[in-house]
């Protein structure tokens, strides 16, 4: 009787852990939260007051970095969420490696409620549109992780996402360790883009790293009649150091 009732209570425990309250991503403890629990995320560095060009953080009551100033980019506006580091980085990896896409559920969630909350913009975007992979990479991932952190973005705010309009054609290389002029011919050609009529969207990535196929892609939906072009991401590793 009393094996049966600490078996019962055993089984009770992890039915509550696992099925009722699930694990939080991060620290895989049991809770009533919704993927993270409230310890975890309270400690998530998450940028507070930054440059909306560039990322970079800033002091005082200023909304864009001198450097931007000097040379803007060629998008009009970055939403992050954090430098990528420690934790959210193995967020990312797991969602893009291990096919963990309940991350892409958090990181793209977070990244709608930041917006909601701390943007000022009464321009809402039209589109989502996430940065495509080449068919033969999205094939032997199994999804596009980009498309994945949208689904959140579309459920929280309602702006839809459209995979159909950017496509990679050309399967490149990685672009890690080439110079700024390599990884842009690298680039050229590398993408299409299909007819459309959006004026102001999202381009959706997971991390921004050089800056250089945003750049390539921003470039493109310009030139296909975009008036803004808001690049949206999870992280940012240093976007000046080209
Ligand atoms: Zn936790
Ligand atoms: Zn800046």
């Amino acid at each position: 009787m009393r094996i049966k009732s600490i078996l019962c209570n055993c089984l009770y425990r992890l039915s509550q852990a696992r099925i009722f309250k699930g694990l939080c991503l991060l620290c895989h403890q049991p809770t009533d939260a919704d993927l993270i629990c409230s310890w975890c995320a309270e400690e998530l560095p998450l940028l507070d007051h930054y440059c909306y060009l560039c990322g970079t953080p800033l002091a005082g009551h200023s909304s864009i970095c001198g450097v931007c100033i000097g040379s803007p980019p060629i998008w009009d506006r970055l939403h992050i969420l954090a430098d990528y580091e420690f934790p959210l980085q193995g967020l990312i990896h797991s969602l893009k490696y291990q096919r963990k896409t309940l991350a892409a559920h958090l990181l793209g969630k977070m990244l709608a409620d930041m917006y909601e909350h701390n943007v000022e913009d009464l321009q809402r975007p039209e589109v989502i549109l996430p940065v495509p992979l080449h068919w033969r990479r999205q094939w032997k991932r199994g999804f596009n992780q980009c498309q994945e952190l949208a689904r959140p973005i579309t459920q929280r705010l309602g702006i839809p996402c459209r995979a159909d309009i950017l496509k990679r054609v050309r399967h490149t290389p990685v672009q890690a360790g080439l110079s700024k002029s390599e990884r842009h011919s690298n680039l050229l050609h590398a993408f299409r883009i299909s007819p459309h009529a959006f004026k102001h969207v999202i381009l959706l990535d997971d991390v921004v790293t050089t800056g250089t196929t945003v750049s390539t892609l921003v470039q493109l939906l310009k030139a296909s009649g975009c008036e803004r072009v808001d690049v949206w991401a999870i992280c940012r590793t240093q976007l000046r150091g080209e």
